[in-house]
C-alpha cells in the first residue's frame, strides 16, 4: 500500500520536473532533448530510486563515494551514475570505472589521480570542471580566472576527458538572483570552447538545482541536478 503511494508521488514529482524543464526549453527556444534531468538521490533508499527509475529516470547523482558504491550493485545496470560531490583523491580508485561523469573536479592533483587510476583500469573517464562562479567561501570549485589554466593542464592527462563545466549556485529565495551566475558559467564555457584546446569539449553545462533549475535551463544548462524536487526533503539525521 505504502509503496504504491510512494511510487505514485515520486512519479508525479519526476514528471512535474520534466514538464517544467520542457516549458523552460520552450521559453528559451531550446529542444527538450538538450537537457538531462539528473535525479539526485543522495541519502535516499534504493526503493525510492527504483520508483524514480520506473518513472523514466536513467541518470542518478550521488555526492558520496561510499553511498554510490553501495547503491550501484542494487540497481539496474542501465543507470548512468554521476558523482556530483567533492571527491577525495584516496577515493578515486573506487569509482573511476563505475561512473558515467564526474561533475566535481577542481584541481590538477585530483585530475592526475583520476588519470592514474583510469590508465591502470584501462577506462576513459569523463569529467566536468567545478567552478565557484559566485565566489562563495564555503564552496569547492576553481575560480573563474583559474579555470582556463586548469583546463589546459588537465587536457594533457591520459584517460581523462573534460566535457564542460559545473557550478553550484548560491542558495537563494528568488532563482532570478542566480541567473547572472549561470550566464557567467556559460560565457566561460564559450570562451574556453573558442580556444579549441585538444581533448577538451565545453558542450556540457551542469547547473541548476531544485530551487533554480528552470532559470538554469533558460541560460543553457545541459544537466540539471534535482534532488528535493523529485525525492522530497532530505533527512540527514538518519544514517542509511
Ligand atoms: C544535493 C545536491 C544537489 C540537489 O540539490 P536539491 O536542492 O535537493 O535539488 C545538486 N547538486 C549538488 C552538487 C548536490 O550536492
Amino acid at each position: 500500500m505504502q509503496t504504491t503511494e510512494q511510487s505514485k508521488t515520486l512519479a508525479k514529482n519526476y514528471n512535474a520536473v520534466k514538464e517544467n524543464i520542457k516549458k523552460a526549453c520552450e521559453q528559451a527556444g531550446r529542444s527538450q532533448e538538450e537537457v538531462t534531468l539528473l535525479a539526485v538521490s543522495k541519502t535516499k533508499p534504493v526503493d525510492m530510486l527504483m520508483d524514480v527509475y520506473h518513472a523514466g529516470a536513467r541518470d542518478f547523482g550521488e555526492n558520496k563515494v561510499q553511498e554510490l558504491v553501495d547503491k550501484i550493485p542494487q540497481l539496474p545496470s542501465d543507470i548512468r551514475w554521476h558523482l556530483i560531490g567533492h571527491l577525495q583523491r584516496n577515493k578515486v580508485k573506487y569509482i573511476v570505472d563505475k561512473v558515467y561523469l564526474i561533475h566535481s573536479v577542481d584541481s590538477l592533483r585530483l585530475a592526475e589521480e583520476i588519470s592514474r587510476e583510469a590508465v591502470k583500469k584501462q577506462v576513459e573517464v569523463n569529467i566536468l570542471i567545478e567552478v565557484n562562479v559566485a565566489q562563495e567561501e564555503s564552496k569547492f570549485g576553481t575560480t573563474t580566472e583559474e579555470t582556463e589554466k586548469l583546463v589546459r593542464d588537465i587536457s594533457f592527462l591520459p584517460g581523462v576527458h573534460i566535457k564542460g563545466l559545473m557550478t553550484i549556485a548560491p542558495f537563494v529565495e528568488d532563482p532570478e538572483e542566480n541567473r547572472i551566475y549561470f550566464r557567467k558559467l556559460r560565457q566561460l564555457a564559450v570562451d574556453i570552447g573558442n580556444k579549441n584546446i585538444d581533448n577538451v569539449s565545453m558542450s556540457i553545462l551542469s547547473m541548476g538545482m531544485t530551487g533554480d533549475y528552470t532559470v538554469a535551463v533558460q541560460e543553457g544548462s545541459a544537466i540539471v541536478r534535482v534532488g528535493t524536487g523529485i525525492f522530497g526533503e532530505r533527512d540527514y539525521s538518519k544514517t542509511i
